[in-house]
């Protein structure tokens, strides 16, 4: 039965993912591990919508690695270039040795934050990137509805910035929904709730790590996501707060309908399980 639920803590070796609030995580095997989309520095709405410049909180980003035990993680993979996705995980590279993984215009946020070269890898759809055991695969996808059912911030980044800059300056790139294969199995992070029929076509997924902010319909929504790949557990992203610190606690953003997808899910999904997330503890899932 689909509900919300937990799973035992992370066991030493097995697939563990850890939440970070909005649509990041660290997804790791016991041996090997990697960041998604990693967004820490968090900032209030006046300061978003002003165009104040956002300053990357590197106090934060090291108290996040340590918490997530990401301190050796092999790479920062960014599925499009928002402030919210992209604007901490030069930084989470830099502090950790691992490589920036993104689109082009991720990686002009990668180059203006000072990034060298060889930490920066630019992918399209269609590209593979491998850490370990983990094959990550990057497949195009569409960002979910915005403010009045707009996309925030369209357009591409094709120069390098140097930080701070204000949100306007995260243009949205190319926005990939992320595969990820495992011996121990698939899950797919969809850092955005747009989507299209036929997205996710001829994949089979274990779980996904599923942005649920600006989904639209969610019956449409979960029929060319979690329905179309066979995922058997879901953990919602992207429905927390993440205007005020993720310390400040959980508060969701009011146009989430968390009710809603919970009970459309349990109809559509009778299968499936939807685990919530907490920041900073990781869940079991393999
Ligand atoms: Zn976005």
């Amino acid at each position: 039965m689909a509900g919300a639920g937990t799973l035992p803590a992370k066991t030493e070796r097995g697939l563990s993912v850890t939440w970070m609030g909005t649509a990041g995580f660290l997804v790791a095997d016991g041996r090997d591990s990697f960041f998604i989309d990693p967004y820490v520095s968090r900032y209030s709405l006046f300061r978003v919508l002003a165009g104040l410049p956002l300053p990357p909180r590197t106090d934060l980003v090291r108290r996040w690695i340590e918490r997530t035990g990401g301190a050796s993680a092999k790479a920062v993979i960014v599925s499009h270039s928002h402030f919210d996705h992209a604007l901490d995980a030069p930084f989470f590279a830099a502090e950790t040795g691992a490589v920036l993984v993104g689109s082009e215009s991720t990686a002009n946020v990668g180059r203006g934050a000072g990034l060298a070269k060889r930490s920066i890898k630019s992918v399209r759809p269609g590209d593979v990137f491998r850490a370990g055991d983990f094959t990550i695969r990057f497949i195009e996808s569409v960002h979910g509805f915005g403010l009045f059912g707009r996309t925030p911030y369209p357009g591409v980044i094709d120069a390098p910035f140097s930080p701070p800059g204000p949100a306007a300056a995260y243009r949205l790139g190319t926005i990939f929904s992320i595969v990820i294969e495992h011996p121990l199995g698939t899950l797919v992070h969809h850092g955005s709730a747009g989507h299209y029929p036929g997205m996710l076509r001829g994949l089979r997924a274990d779980a996904m790590l599923l942005c649920i902010t600006g989904r639209g319909n969610t019956a449409d929504y979960l029929g060319n996501t979690v329905i179309a790949c066979g995922a058997k557990t879901v953990i919602p992203s992207h429905f927390d707060d993440f205007f005020r610190p993720l310390d400040a606690g959980p508060r969701r953003l009011p146009i989430v309908r968390m009710k809603e997808f919970l009970r459309t899910t349990r109809t559509l999904c009778p299968d499936t399980r939807v685990v919530m997330p907490e920041a900073g503890r990781a869940i079991a899932l393999a």
